[in-house]
């Protein structure tokens, strides 16, 4: 069919880029069908529905158009389009989409829709290629996600840490720069801006570089911190340094107005110099109970001095006359709402809430009464575990805060490798989803690692297309991934992975409970017999040619990798620390030994990560 995509003169880049991405598709369905279609695409800005995306479609075998009330609004609709037309995004990369073949009868898509929440995005996590970051970005929208989260000035440390092989100590490091780092950020907010997707930097590393050195890693400092900044470092058991070495986990004496000062000017200069940052983080240290002991300090609290932070970047902004939106953090300290300070102009800022050490076990319950905060003792805090405690947090910050807000989420940074099936993790990512409403959030950020998909992407695919939409169920979304990713005996495959998931413990591998749990050993048993019974299912789908999709692929790869990594935690939860150790470094073996077919899937540097420094699998001397 010859199809034509129409645009109107001098139509923003997303357009015309959705206008090629949609007869690029288009053709490839309907090839060798006769005829001419021509379908238009707009902008109309909206009456009533700018607070988030919205777009209506009206195509069927005579032509027809999509139109968005942004140029970003117009792309999701081009891809919303294919989807009900049967396309399916299902991991990163073109190769792993579904592209149907169809009728001229079968082009019939009337809808228009307002996406559920305004901010619906992807923050960057774990080790990335350049590769990955870019097969990501043009995943995002397909799946419906607007934003993308470039942490730091550069994201330097995940393409360090990819490049490094760090973790992994069958390989040499690869040749890398901080040179490459930054083309490689430019080239990525470059095919963002292609695709109209909201662009997030920063975060932490402020606080290092008030003290002078580059924010754009979690890395020991490099060099001593020179005499001259040290009054600005906080003061932690009458000590004023660095924090165990480290600049970004460094927090500041915000009762020395010069930290102030310099914090508040590195803000405003890169406001100045990035105007195409559409939110900019401005967060403390990544690390807590270090805050500064001095008497200035004591005398009031963390997240009082933040709001006065806040208040003093926003007054310069406003000098300067930028617009910039600045994002702020409730994590660790700052969960605790301030006692006197409040925000001079809401307007300027974004509420980010980030339980960081919640339960994912289930989601959260918004129906339950929820605790009194605890007194915030300084330098003595517990993080808080279960969900009616962090929502109390967030509660006490609402009363005080009524601008805009969205939650910082970890369900696929770290929690995921507890679960080893995925489908349990993706309910609770949908539960979580359609419970931003009652909790007074109009989006969410997921922190993550990008390969974040063995043994598949669903998780990902879940919050996106309910982010997009609340209203979509979660086993109609199962039976929409699954169907395209494995074919006909996907019931087989959602059982099994289903049944692993329900075997499976996000708190465990996480480091919450107690390390000898009975309980767990018996469950990690359990994995281990269904992954057996599950061999012929998987032979089943290896034809002389190779195998059927190359999701069956990834699925016999991830029964080796839940293999191991169950027989090492049955060791750990029996209590013989010297034998999971010993079964942890096979696991590490067949994570660090997997086909370059298979990196995209999993990351290497993350999953070892985690199960060393929280799981808790340890070497002793000699190890
Ligand atoms: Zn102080």
């Amino acid at each position: 069919m010859n199809i034509e995509t129409v645009c109107p003169a001098g139509a923003p880049e997303p357009v015309t880029f959705a206008a090629c991405e949609l007869r690029a598709y288009l053709t490839r369905m309907l090839g060798e069908v006769p005829g001419d279609l021509t379908v238009r695409l707009e902008v109309r800005p909206d009456g009533g529905h700018s607070r988030t995306d919205w777009f209506s479609i009206e195509l069927d075998g005579a032509g027809g158009a999509i139109v968005g009330n942004s140029a970003r609004a117009v792309l999701l609709g081009a891809y919303e389009c294919l989807r009900r037309l049967g396309c399916r995004f299902l991991a990163p990369g073109k190769a792993y989409e579904v592209v149907p073949h169809i009728t001229r009868e079968m082009l019939k898509v009337s809808c228009e829709h307002q996406a559920s929440f305004r901010h619906r995005g992807v923050c960057i996590e774990g080790a990335d290629s350049r590769e990955d970051v870019l097969a990501f970005i043009d995943w995002l929208p397909k799946l419906g996600y607007n934003s993308f989260f470039l942490q730091f000035k550069t994201p330097y440390i995940f393409y360090a840490r990819w490049y490094g092989h760090r973790g992994d100590p069958f390989r040499e490091p690869e040749p890398f720069s901080p040179e490459d780092a930054l083309a490689w950020m430019k080239e990525a907010e470059r095919e963002m801006e292609r695709r109209g997707s909201l662009l997030h930097k920063v975060g932490h590393g402020w606080t290092g570089e008030v003290l002078g050195f580059e924010a754009q890693s979690w890395d020991a400092a490099p060099r001593p911190l020179a005499e001259a900044e040290r009054p600005m470092a906080a003061q932690v058991g009458g000590v004023r340094g660095l924090h165990e070495g480290v600049p970004a986990n460094t927090n500041l004496c915000f009762h020395n107005g010069d930290a102030v000062d310099a914090f508040a000017a590195l803000v405003v200069d890169y406001a100045r110099k990035e105007p195409d940052v559409d939110y900019l983080h401005v967060w403390l240290a990544d690390a807590y109970n270090n805050m500064c002991e001095c008497e200035g300090c004591r005398v009031t609290t963390p997240s009082d001095q933040y709001v006065e932070l806040l208040n003093e970047i926003d007054r310069r902004l406003t000098a300067e006359g930028l617009d910039t939106k600045v994002v702020f953090l409730l994590y660790q300290e700052l969960l605790w709402p301030p006692a006197q300070a409040r925000l001079e102009r809401p307007e300027r800022f974004v509420l980010m809430f980030a339980p960081i050490s919640r339960t994912f076990e289930r989601s959260y319950d918004v129906e339950e009464k929820l605790p009194d905060i605890p007194p915030y003792e300084r330098n003595h805090i517990v993080l808080p575990t279960s969900l009616p405690e962090n929502l109390a947090f967030l509660r006490g910050w609402q009363e005080l805060f009524h601008g805009d807000s969205f939650v910082y989420d970890y369900p696929l940074g770290r929690a995921h490798y507890g679960d080893l099936g995925y489908v349990k993790l993706a309910r609770v990512i949908s539960g979580d989803v359609k419970r931003l409403d009652a909790m007074g959030l109009d989006g969410y950020m997921s922190c993550q690692e990008l390969r974040a998909g063995l043994p598949n992407f669903f998780p990902n695919y879940v919050m996106g297309r309910t982010l997009l939409d609340r209203s979509v169920d979660m086993n109609e979304l199962l039976g929409e991934y699954f169907s395209a990713a494995y074919g006909k005996d996907w019931p087989l495959v959602a059982d099994y992975l289903s049944r692993l998931s329900s075997l499976s413990s996000t708190d465990y591998v996480n480091g919450k409970g107690e390390r000898k749990d009975a309980d767990m050993a018996a469950r990690m048993e359990a994995v281990r017999e269904l992954c057996v019974d599950f061999a012929p299912t998987l032979d089943a789908h290896r034809g002389a040619k190779g195998w059927d999709t190359p999701f069956w692929e990834v699925l016999d790869y991830h029964r080796h990798y839940v293999l191991k990594l169950s027989r090492a935690l049955c060791r750990l939860a029996e209590g013989d620390e010297a034998r999971a150790w010993e079964r942890w470094k096979e696991f590490r073996r067949t994570v660090c030994e997997k086909g370059p077919d298979l990196r995209a899937w999993l990351d290497e540097y993350r999953v070892l990560e985690v199960t060393e420094k929280y799981t808790g699998f340890r070497g002793g001397a000699g190890a």
